[in-house]
């Protein structure tokens, strides 16, 4: 998280003056980003003033650049910020009054109760040849929910717009009719709000509150893994919605009948109003994509540009903005135009189309060797910075070179569960908006690993 704020940082800088920069940043830190609340420290209180009167929408903006997601922001007096990151994680308790109005709507437009975003949209999901019929679908529900696609199954690979899409239903049924009751929830909060509700003793009000949806959205369904109890629970709702001709939306990265610990009678249900599939988009629907995020952006973006990025991304739509905001930010930050900074060769794509396979043995040894480490030095418990972050771009590169799961690359690096090895390549994503010698760096592993 703090070097996110570097990131940061490196964006304030470009904007304001070497001076202020100096006096009012210099010192600062993120202390938290827990629960879409970002906290940042600050030396005494005359700091906090200023930062918010002067700097707020510069801060704001840097940090939406930097996809942290957030409502509010909250500003903490720390007497030495350093100590206090060491000795304890900040919470959003632990802050100040000086709480700052709520970031403006056009922002972060998010509802907390029924877990909708509004910034998924039916008019920014570019249709193509990848997603034709699912879309067609989903219009045909926001016409008359609960009738012709009930349940709606909408699977496919990560990142190809399947909670965007089912977002969006939820978006557009609200906006026709404001008085529906719906919800949008993960699975995984399904099964952890269910087993609060039963060790608080309100399994019934749990239930409760879903036997009043028009509309229940559950998102990424393959989580259930394991999870009779919670499996069951979902099922008897079901089936409540289901009589009642509710409209119940699933996505999942596979069909129910993929998923091992499935009930059979469960995943044909599932099914049996129609299941979807999203696409690997072709080459003509990732330019697309990309025209419509540029003009959305108002970004200038050559179309020679554009159809390298798209060429060049054949792993899924998430990469492929990711690639393309890099993309956008290196030449703001260059002062290139995207075209130039992918002809003079600092636009280099990591390459999705691999040169020859490789195994996960060979890309651990290279990543140690790169940072003078052994492997068992890299994949032990060590939290030595430098240990840490080899760690996480070892994690990162077997994520992308070999489409492994995190759960195996857990397993690879000797970490103890999926979520480490999420964090960790989530840190080394971010890390690299910014920090071109990271870029090269992993560039330089890259060539060592297939050369
Ligand atoms: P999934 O849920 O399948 O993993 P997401 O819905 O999160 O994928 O999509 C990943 C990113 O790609 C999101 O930012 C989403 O807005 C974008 N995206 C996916 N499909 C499209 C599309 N057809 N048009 C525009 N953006 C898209
Ligand atoms: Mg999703």
């Amino acid at each position: 998280m703090y070097n996110v704020w570097e990131n940061v940082l490196a964006e304030i800088e470009q904007k304001i003056s070497p001076a202020n920069f100096s006096t009012w940043f210099k010192d600062t830190t993120l202390l938290s980003t827990a629960n879409d609340h970002v906290i940042i420290g600050v030396k005494n209180s005359f700091f906090v003033k200023q930062l918010r009167s002067k700097f707020l929408d510069l801060i704001t903006e840097a940090l939406n650049k930097n996809n942290i997601n957030f409502t509010t922001i909250d500003f903490e007096v720390v007497s030495s910020t350093k100590n206090k990151i060491r000795s304890r994680e900040v919470t959003t308790e632990d802050s100040i009054k000086n709480y700052i109005r709520p970031i403006k709507k056009s922002l972060e437009t998010k509802t907390i109760n029924n877990g909708l975003n509004s910034k998924y949209t039916l008019d920014n999901f570019v249709i193509g040849s990848n997603n034709d019929l699912a879309v067609s679908a989903a219009k045909s529900i926001i016409d008359a929910p609960g009738t012709r696609y009930n349940p709606f199954f909408l699977y496919g690979g990560p990142g190809l717009g399947k909670t965007h899409l089912v977002q969006a239903i939820g978006n557009e049924l609200l906006r026709r009719d404001p008085s529906l009751k719906i919800l949008y929830t993960p699975i995984s909060h399904f099964y952890s709000d269910f087993i609060d509700a039963i060790q608080n003793g309100k399994g019934k009000e749990f239930n409760r509150k879903f036997e009043k949806l028009d509309c229940l959205i559950i998102d990424d369904f393959q989580f259930i893994v394991g999870k009779e109890k919670s499996q069951e629970e979902f099922f008897n709702i079901f089936n409540d919605l289901y009589q009642l001709n509710k409209q119940i939306i699933v996505t999942s990265d596979r069909l129910p009948s993929q998923i091992k610990t499935v009930d059979e009678r469960l995943a044909s249900r599932l099914t049996m109003g129609g299941a979807f599939d999203l696409q690997l988009p072709k080459f003509e629907d990732k330019c697309a994509i990309l025209r419509a995020k540029a003009e959305l952006m108002g970004a200038e973006i050559e179309p020679e540009a554009i159809e390298y990025i798209a060429e060049n991304i054949n792993t899924n739509i998430r990469d492929l903005e990711g690639e393309f905001s890099t993309i956008l930010l290196m030449s703001e930050v260059r002062g290139l135009t995207p075209l130039e900074l992918i002809e003079n060769g600092s636009a280099s794509i990591n390459r999705t189309n691999k040169l020859r396979p490789v195994s996960s043995k060979q890309i651990l040894e290279k990543v140690a060797k790169f940072y003078d480490l052994s492997v068992k030095e890299m994949c032990s418990k060590s939290r030595v910075a430098n240990i840490k972050t080899a760690r996480q771009i070892a994690m990162f590169i077997l994520s992308k070179e070999l489409s492994m799961s995190t759960t195996k690359i857990a397993s690879e690096v000797g970490v103890k569960d999926h979520t480490t090895v999420m964090h960790g390549i989530k840190k080394i994503e971010s890390d690299l908006r910014l920090n071109f010698a990271l870029r090269d760096q992993i560039e330089e592993i890259k060539e060592q690993i297939y050369g």
